[in-house]
């Protein structure tokens, strides 16, 4: 299944990319909610947490390495890395993000 974020990967629509490697993407959200708002996503089509396989763990944990280093990279100590798994808890691109966001003070619970 295509997405988005699969034509971002293809170049076939721009992005404000931070960080790529060959199995990892990092770009700027374009919908901010925070100062700095990055998603960070497998090339792999990996549609969500909820359906990852165990032979996606090593791409998913990659993944997080790479939230890691955008978040130091945008000078961040303190930050939350978020993934929606399925419409109902918020997700509507479906292929797997995880959301680096920080930049300003962050409550919790989330809504
Ligand atoms: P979700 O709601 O699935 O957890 O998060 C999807 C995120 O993708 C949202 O924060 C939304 O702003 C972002 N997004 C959707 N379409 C695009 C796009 O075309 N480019 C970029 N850079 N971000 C997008």
């Amino acid at each position: 299944m295509s997405t988005i974020f699969g034509k971002i990967i293809r170049r076939e629509i721009p992005a404000d990319i931070v960080y790529e490697d060959d199995e990892v993407l990092a770009f700027k959200d374009i919908n901010p909610v925070a100062p700095v708002h990055i998603l960070v996503i497998p090339k792999r089509e990996i549609v969500s947490i909820g359906t990852m396989e165990p032979t996606d763990a090593a791409v998913v944990g990659r993944c997080l390495a790479v939230c890691r280093q955008v978040a130091e990279d945008a000078g961040l100590s303190d930050f939350r890395v978020v993934t929606n798994s399925g419409a109902g808890a918020g997700q509507s691109v479906f292929h797997l993000h995880f959301h680096v966001v920080g930049g300003r003070g962050l409550s919790w619970p989330p809504g």
